[in-house]
């Protein structure tokens, strides 16, 4: 069997350097600012181990007496790319869609380095064992990783190597005989302060001279010098479940990290000094498109959450059956259906991953419109949500205690209320709604949904990239070259002389 939430949480306790508002944190099991949301992950691992859910979750590879977590598994049939699928939807609805960074992954990214080990025989540096050995540690031990790939945001129009200072983004310092030594920062790790190990890279091009920045590795979380300073936890700033139901048990934390001259052994190096293969990583094994199966799953996950969150709100308001609320109900569930199908399309049409392992992925055409499709959608299926809500969203008591006081309880149950829905059922309906739409947790959604996956300047010029334009112009171009100026008939234009 895989490991339970017990030991995942066990193993969270090895003095790592989590930072918050000036606290070095002993413990994110125990901490007021994590520790639901370490349970909410734990949970995941429980579920795993679930006899109803087992089969769904974990897969045991051919010729291996141990159960894997299924996201690991290097899917090599249409088949098999569904039963993955279904382990991530499982998966995200235990967190309505909300925990983006959940084990399944940055696993299935993994999976996808394996597909195509060859990528990793860099010209400076070979990773190839390093990435087997990599992913057995990773597989065997059911391990949750995570990953800061992008440069801390200073000067985006300087190369890595032309900033400020030298050791701004991390690079590497000092070579030994058993390793390296890096120093710099790396953001936004998502989820970073509840992983076994994070890696390191970088996503987006280098440039040549950047080449003491072109490298990636993955090391526990304890490695000494590793440091994590964490953005403002709304967990810790949530009142009771009750009150902030999402933000208590599904704030997955975003941390920059600092590497404070950190020793990397070359067996964690999976590539080094080399600005082709680190980006390659990346876009040339199935490992961008194993990230997307993941997203746009749970994507559809979030959407079938907010969507079911709007009918339930209207029918609180007694508003669901009016006409233009129809509407808009028919929309977003429109919308959750492009997002399903989506999914569905980009299984249908997979595609075989070159070279050996004879891995599937999902189509890239559909992972890449996906990407655009879901970063300009989110915000919108919000304002539709706010705007079927109102006032009532606002119109709250500040907290449930409220309902409890023995004098503003009568108060609170008789004007906020509505036909069929008592006080407490709609404030508990309501604040799960703000918690979703409006608080600063569902800002940082927003943000998220627009900016997990790359900025648009970077993607969209992708997707013309990787697309036909070509054929696209050319088929519009038919349609011009059917019909010439010559075939005018002789005359001069008007009512009378054309056509
Ligand atoms: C909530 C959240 C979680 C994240 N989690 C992770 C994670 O776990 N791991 C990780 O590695 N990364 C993570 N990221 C980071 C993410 O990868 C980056 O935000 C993303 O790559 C975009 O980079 P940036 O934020 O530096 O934006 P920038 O590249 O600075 O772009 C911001 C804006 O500046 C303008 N701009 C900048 N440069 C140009 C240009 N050359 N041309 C035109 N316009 C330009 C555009 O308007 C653009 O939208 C996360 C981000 C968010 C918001």
């Amino acid at each position: 069997m895989t490991r339970s939430g017990q030991e995942y949480l066990d193993s969270l306790r090895d003095g790592r350097a989590v930072w918050l508002d000036g606290e070095l944190v002993k413990d994110v099991t125990e901490h007021p600012a994590f520790r639901n949301t370490a349970r909410s992950i734990a949970n995941l691992y429980d579920m795993a181990r679930d006899a109803e859910l087992r089969d769904v979750l974990t897969v045991r590879p051919e010729g291996q007496d141990r159960a894997v977590l299924r996201a690991y598994h290097v899917p090599r049939t249409q088949a098999e790319l569904i039963e993955r699928r279904k382990a991530f939807k499982t998966w995200s609805e235990a967190s309505y869609g909300f925990l983006g960074r959940s084990p399944d992954y940055m696993a299935a990214g993994i999976a996808g380095f394996v597909s195509t080990p060859e990528i990793f025989a860099g010209e400076t540096f070979d990773g190839r064992d390093n990435l087997a050995a990599y992913y057995r540690r990773m597989t065997e031990g059911d391990l949750y990783q995570s990953f800061t790939i992008t440069n801390p945001q200073i000067d985006r129009t300087r190369a890595a190597s032309e900033q400020e200072e030298d050791d701004l983004y991390v690079r590497v310092v000092k070579e030994r005989d058993d390793g390296i030594v890096v120093r710099g920062a790396k953001m936004i790790g998502t989820g970073a302060v509840f992983g076994d190990e994070i890696i390191v890279g970088t996503i987006e091009p280098l440039q040549r001279q950047d080449v003491e920045y072109a490298l990636c590795f993955s090391v526990p979380l304890d490695t000494p010098g590793l440091k994590f300073i964490s953005r403002t936890s709304y967990e810790g700033q949530a009142r009771s479940v009750f009150d902030n139901p999402l933000s208590a048990r599904f704030d997955e934390n975003d941390a920059l990290l600092v590497c404070d001259d950190v020793f990397v052994p070359w067996e964690r190096v999976l590539t080094y000094r080399d600005v082709d293969t680190t980006f390659r990583m990346w876009w040339f094994t199935p490992a961008y498109n194993n990230f997307v199966h993941q997203a746009a799953t749970r994507f559809w996950t979030k959407l079938e959450f907010l969507t079911g969150l709007a009918i339930l709100v209207t029918r609180a308001n007694n508003t669901y059956d009016l006409p233009p609320v129809q509407m808009q109900i028919g929309r977003l569930i429109g919308w959750l259906n492009i997002a399903k199908s989506m999914v569905l399309a980009a299984e249908t049409t997979c595609e075989r991953v070159g070279g050996e392992g004879g891995a599937v992925h999902i189509n890239r055409e559909i992972a890449s419109a996906h990407r655009a499709m879901a970063g300009d959608l989110y915000p919108k299926v919000l304002a539709e949500i706010k705007m079927l809500a109102g006032g009532g969203l606002i119109q709250l008591p500040a907290s449930g205690y409220d309902l409890k006081h023995p004098e503003l309880g009568p108060l609170v149950a008789k004007y906020v209320r509505s036909p069929g829905t008592p006080a407490e059922q709609r404030i508990k309906l309501l604040k799960l709604a703000w918690d979703a739409l409006g608080s600063e947790f569902a800002a940082r959604h927003e943000q998220y949904e627009r900016f997990y996956h790359g900025a648009p300047h970077v993607y969209l010029p992708g997707i013309v990239r990787d697309g036909n334009p070509d054929l696209l112009a050319a088929f519009t171009q038919s349609c011009l070259d059917g019909y010439q100026l010559d075939e005018l008939p002789d005359g001069t234009g008007g009512f009378d002389g054309g056509r």
